[in-house]
């Protein structure tokens, strides 16, 4: 998996790729749909975004300059209704077509390209600041696991201090069917919802604006190519259905959730927004920063064999830090910069996506071309490493403290969570999944 469009000496003429600290050199490329801004009639069309700027990918196969490398004949996708309307045309593709995509895209944007070249591609960039970006696909379905053993440990732990966890945690992936309606893209702004709030146990639940408000972070992924109703993804074939990830914020109210979570799990407390970041980031472009799955402690089962494969064991994982800042109205208005909350890294998750993908359709559900999956709050080990408020403030037991002198035990109106990731590996170029952004408004 891992040739040449990985090589970490590979540089661009678009000068802000070659910058050691961006999220998007040559060898990342992430894919997205946008608009341009101060345009008589905007169109929406596929990006891949490179350093400050992205390239209209549409318009680049229209003027016939991947066709040395991406032939007609190899366009063809699972999903073509959606043509250049959606990602859910390239998901849809077949992963060796796709690769092909991606190195014409290199080998166009490549230090070294021709004069003739730059000049036909040049008019195709656009500066990321003069772009609007809209939902990466169409998103027919999300579900969202529940993968992150230390986060999964420590919410169990408030609730059942001798048992955390219960017992078919080492065996199922556990999950629960979210709402793609409203998934918004980075920097749309949240409303806090009304719930029904039974904080007083002596009296009847109240009808008032959530309270305890949290983000989770968590790692999208995207489904390729689906399969048929009643029809199993082997775990040896899975990678071959996952297009790539984003960056998710779970938005989570606690004290709904608390109310209604029995007995049948998350719903209005989970289904008011998720955001997720605008690009996705392919598996071609993350191949350097596989991992083997978590390793289980001894006493550990091993999973069930239909989740149980050795290339999947091996390389299954994937090492992505991940971030999350707090910047609040008062830190905005006295110019303090964001304030990071807490880093976890996906390589702590108890299971893989690939797992996760294949015990989804394992009873024959069919998964289609763009469902969104997303891992569940990504926690670690350590106490800056809980990727939620609820974890990090332990139920709003333990305030944290801002550099603005604010406490916080749950999101107050005006808060600002972003949530970041990248991707760092000696011999390899870092790169990056951008930002995942979104404010809090007060309830209406
Ligand atoms: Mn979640």
């Amino acid at each position: 998996m891992i040739n040449e469009t990985h090589d970490p000496n590979l540089r661009s003429w678009v000068e802000s790729a070659n910058d050691p600290n961006t999220d998007f050199p040559i060898q990342n490329l992430p894919f997205c749909m946008f608009f341009r801004n101060n345009v008589e009639r905007p169109r929406e069309s596929i990006g891949a975004v490179i350093g400050d700027s992205l390239i209209d990918v549409e318009q680049i196969i229209k003027l016939g300059l991947l066709d040395e490398f991406f032939p007609e004949a190899d366009r063809v996708s699972y999903e073509p209704y959606f043509h250049f309307a959606s990602l859910n045309y390239l998901a849809g593709m077949l992963c060796a077509n796709r690769i092909k995509l991606r190195d014409g895209l290199i080998y166009l944007l490549r230090e070294g390209a021709d004069n003739e070249t730059i000049a036909a591609v040049r008019p195709n960039l656009t500066s990321l600041a003069d772009v609007t970006f809209k939902l990466p696909a169409f998103i027919r379905d999300y579900t969202d696991f529940y993968c992150s053993i230390y986060h999964a440990t420590n919410v169990g732990s408030m609730f059942r201090p001798d048992n955390p966890l219960m017992p078919n945690y080492k065996y199922v992936p556990i999950g629960y069917h979210g709402r793609a309606s409203s998934i918004v893209v980075s920097g749309t702004d949240i409303k806090r919802p009304y719930g029904q709030n039974r904080s007083d146990a002596e009296k009847p639940p109240v009808f008032i604006p959530a309270k305890n408000l949290d983000y989770e972070m968590e790692l999208g992924f995207f489904v390729g190519r689906g399969n048929e109703l009643g029809t199993p993804i082997p775990i040896g074939e899975v990678e071959e259905h996952i297009f790539g990830v984003c960056l998710v914020n779970d938005w989570s109210a606690r004290d709904i959730q608390a109310w209604e979570y029995q007995p049948l799990g998350p719903f209005l407390a989970k289904n008011f927004a998720t955001t997720i970041s605008p690009y996705v980031v392919t598996m071609e472009a993350l191949a350097p920063f596989r991992t083997p799955a978590f390793e289980r402690d001894a006493d550990d089962p091993q999973p069930l064999d239909y989740l149980n494969d050795p290339q999947n064991q091996k390389f299954g994982g994937l090492d992505i830090n991940l971030e999350v800042y707090i910047q609040t109205e008062k830190m905005r208005n006295e110019k303090i910069e964001p304030h990071r909350l807490s880093r976890s890294n996906t390589k702590d998750l108890y299971w893989t996506i690939g797992q996760m993908l294949t015990h989804h359709a394992s009873n024959g559900c069919n998964l289609q071309t763009g469902d969104l999956m997303a891992t569940g709050t990504v926690s670690g080990k350590e106490k800056d490493e809980r990727g939620c408020l609820l974890e990090r403030t332990w139920r709003g037991t333990e305030p944290l403290e801002l550099p603005s002198g604010e406490q916080r035990r749950f999101l107050e109106d005006g808060d600002e969570i972003i949530m970041k990731g990248f991707c760092e590996r000696e011999g390899f170029r870092r790169i990056g999944l951008g930002e995942c952004r979104g404010r809090i408004l007060p309830a209406e």
